[in-house]
């Protein structure tokens, strides 16, 4: 039989309503053996997060404050799911326990690390699945890396004695015996080892959206979703700002060749999106795979007479760059001409001093620098296979009346980027959109 391992974010068991949908996703495929839940999160958009509220909770016990009305609304969350889903479970052993360790001072980690825990009781508990402590599972050394080798064999081998079982995302355990926790969303890396440990034939990744969008919904209207789309194009797209899946989460199935489904609890019956390490499947008529933007950029522009004859130009204009620790997003260069994009916010207070730099070390006939740029990345596989592309982006953004500041073609043909002026970004995204997506 086929493996799936299904991890479900917390937005899809905010409460008992949601537990209940997941439950049916569960049982809807026998294949679902494996299953990693995050806390619950917000069920308005005025709530907090359980994440959030223990970490309020530590911080407060750190103060030497009484935590006791903060840990009551915790434990209130969880009892109400308990209560709403008509289970007989008591749990009361376990809060008594965290509360203590809290007080106690067990650490950041460890706190934020019980939402996980306290759901994945819960949830194995309504299933009938096994219930497997991440911190038995997940390891992480003495620098605080995660040590995804020895977490491959103890948790495969762990895997083999549980036909089905629920193991709690976002967090291992240190070889000191302390909890710790992955960054903020981990829970998805959590997903993404399990299925690794197991050699799942697929990682669903359950949330509140079906999949990616071809485009910001915020930005370009009613965007079409996206079905298939490769670790490469996601990791360009993901850069510049597109976000469903914590970024490290690619990375174990990625060696294990597994596919990863974006899914949404909330319309089951949409297919969601398939993330894949490569396919066969180019749509040459739609092209491109996603748009996506990032806006706070700036320009310097550099121009010498000969420039292209001179040793050693580029280098000493990074040199610069990187004595003030500003990296350099893009790069374009004519043949007298080079302009240096980067972030605006690694600037800080040394703009006059980056200049002077600039000018010393390099000479140039002219120099300028211009803030407020926004870059678009238009990604998609199968640019490779189509003719055209750039004269189709470029017409629809002059026909926009947008003017364009760069243009970058990644050499893999995977992406374009353009910079343009921030005033006119959502509407060069929005033309461009348009000239793919009819
Ligand atoms: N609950 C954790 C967070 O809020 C981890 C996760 O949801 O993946 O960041």
């Amino acid at each position: 039989m086929n493996i799936k391992v299904a991890k479900f974010g917390g937005s899809s068991l905010a409460d008992a309503e949601h537990f209940i949908k997941v439950a049916n996703i569960i049982k809807a495929d026998p294949a679902r053996r494996y299953v990693v839940p995050s806390a619950p999160g917000k069920r308005t958009s005025a709530d907090t997060k359980v994440t959030d509220m223990l970490y309020a909770c530590y911080e407060a016990a750190v103060r030497g404050d009484d935590i006791s009305d903060l840990f009551a609304k915790i434990v209130d969350r969880y009892n109400g799911i308990i209560r709403d889903l008509g289970m007989d479970l008591d749990m009361s052993h376990e809060y008594e326990r965290i509360k203590a360790s809290m007080i106690h001072n067990a650490g950041r980690d460890y706190a934020a690390s019980r939402g996980e825990y306290l759901n994945g009781i819960i949830l194995a508990k309504y299933l009938g699945y096994d219930f497997i402590d991440a911190a038995k599972v997940v390891f992480f050394d003495e620098y605080s890396r995660f040590d995804g080798e020895r977490t491959n064999q103890i948790m495969a081998h762990e895997l083999k004695k549980h036909e089905r079982a629920v193991i709690p995302g976002f967090y291992g355990i240190m070889p000191n015996g302390t909890v710790k926790t992955f960054s903020r969303g981990g829970s998805d890396i959590t997903g993404s080892i399990v299925a690794r440990a197991c050699m799942a034939d697929l990682y669903e990744n359950w949330t509140d959206v079906s999949g990616f969008l071809m485009a910001d919904p915020r930005i370009v209207d009613a965007p079409k979703p996206i079905q298939t789309i490769t670790y490469r194009e996601l990791r360009e797209l993901s850069y510049m700002g597109a976000t469903v899946l914590h970024e490290d989460a690619i990375f174990p199935v990625r060696v294990a060749g597994i596919p990863i489904n974006i899914r949404n609890t909330n319309a089951p019956e949409d297919a969601g999106t398939m993330i894949v390490s490569s396919t066969d499947v180019y749509d040459t008529e739609r092209v491109i795979t996603g748009i996506a933007g990032k806006q706070g950029f700036s320009v310097i522009s550099l121009e010498k007479d000969m420039m292209n004859s001179e040793r050693g130009f580029i280098r000493r204009a990074l040199e610069v760059l990187e004595k003030y620790n500003i990296p350099v997003e893009h790069m374009p260069t004519g043949i007298d001409t080079m302009n240096l994009l980067i972030p605006t916010m690694a600037i800080g207070d040394n703009r006059e001093a980056l200049i002077n730099n600039l000018c010393r070390v390099l000479e140039p006939d002219t120099i300028s620098m211009e803030d407020d740029v926004a870059l678009i990345a238009i990604v998609g596989r199968s640019m490779i296979k189509a003719k055209g592309t750039a004269a189709r982006i470029f017409s629809a953004i002059a026909n926009a009346g947008v003017n364009i500041r760069m243009i970058d073609q990644g050499s893999s043909e995977l992406n374009i980027i353009i910079g343009v002026e921030a005033k006119d970004f959502p509407h060069a995204m929005d033309a461009i959109y348009r000239e793919f997506v009819k």
